[in-house]
């Protein structure tokens, strides 16, 4: 990959990031403001699943917030869109979907079917 292609992507990683850091921070917000506001029980049942509900996501976010992150690292380190399986290249147009896709299809379903027989 040259230096172009990996300009691009850690631009397009960079803006995913930003765009998670600001959606958890308008979140915490939220939630602050909600906390302030008593309601009966019926209310206080919906926004305990709203901020359970929240907190899935959020732990989703920093899940992807850790793969932009070390993403980003490959980026610098020189091994970016290369599988971490097989060292073959990523396919350009799945990195340009899913940036954060360290492993190749074959080796994604390996990883996969081995996480199955595990569970
Ligand atoms: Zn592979």
């Amino acid at each position: 990959m040259d230096s172009k292609e990996l300009q691009f992507f850690k631009e397009l990683l960079l803006s995913q990031r930003s765009e998670i850091l600001n959606k958890t921070a308008s979140l915490r917000n939220d939630t602050l403001s909600e906390g302030s506001v008593q309601g009966d029980e019926a209310d206080l049942a919906v926004s305990e699943q709203t901020l359970e509900q929240q907190l899935r996501f959020q732990q989703r976010d920093s899940q992807h917030l850790q793969k932009i992150d070390y993403s980003l690292g490959r980026i610098e380190e020189g091994s970016f869109g290369m599988c971490e399986g097989c060292e073959e290249p990523l396919d350009r147009k799945r990195l340009i979907a899913r940036p954060v896709a360290n492993l190749c299809v074959a080796c994604k379903e390996d990883q996969e079917s081995q996480e199955r027989r595990f569970a």
